[in-house]
């Protein structure tokens, strides 16, 4: 196994330059695919945004002192779970957060967040690019 994953609040940094991060707040209805920036595998879409607590978009900075801006969803298909799920250092008070993967490349893309009745996905906005749907 050659995983080099942090998982507590820490996530590796892509290796590559950062393409730029998609835009969230036009284009509803059906939305724009985002992908996997590593892989492009197809993993969410703009129209699965959502506010938590007031806003989609949160910059957090973990233990390590890693800065992440990450966008809410309600939906993302392509991720894989990993690791326990966890409150230590959540960022969202009463929210367990879990690692999520890429299920294609396995690079991590975020984090899912449960609560007793509420979950979404908190995703590494830099580490998403727009696909097309055919791609
Ligand atoms: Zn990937």
């Amino acid at each position: 196994m050659s995983e080099r994953l942090a998982l507590k609040t820490g996530a590796q940094k892509p290796a590559t330059s950062k393409p730029p991060a998609p835009k969230l707040s036009d284009d509803r209805g059906k939305g724009r695919a985002l992908g996997c920036a590593f892989c492009r595998r197809p993993i969410t879409t703009t129209a699965a945004a959502i506010q938590v607590s007031g806003s989609h978009e949160y910059t957090f900075v973990n233990p390590d002192n890693d800065v992440f801006r990450i966008g809410c969803f309600a939906d993302a298909s392509g991720l894989k779970k990993y690791g326990p799920s966890t409150l230590e250092y959540t960022w969202f008070p009463g929210y367990a957060w879990q690692v999520e993967l890429c299920g294609g490349c396995r690079n991590q893309l975020g984090w899912f967040y449960r609560s007793k009745d509420h979950g979404f996905h908190g995703l590494i906005l830099d580490n998403l690019v727009e696909i097309e749907e055919n791609e």
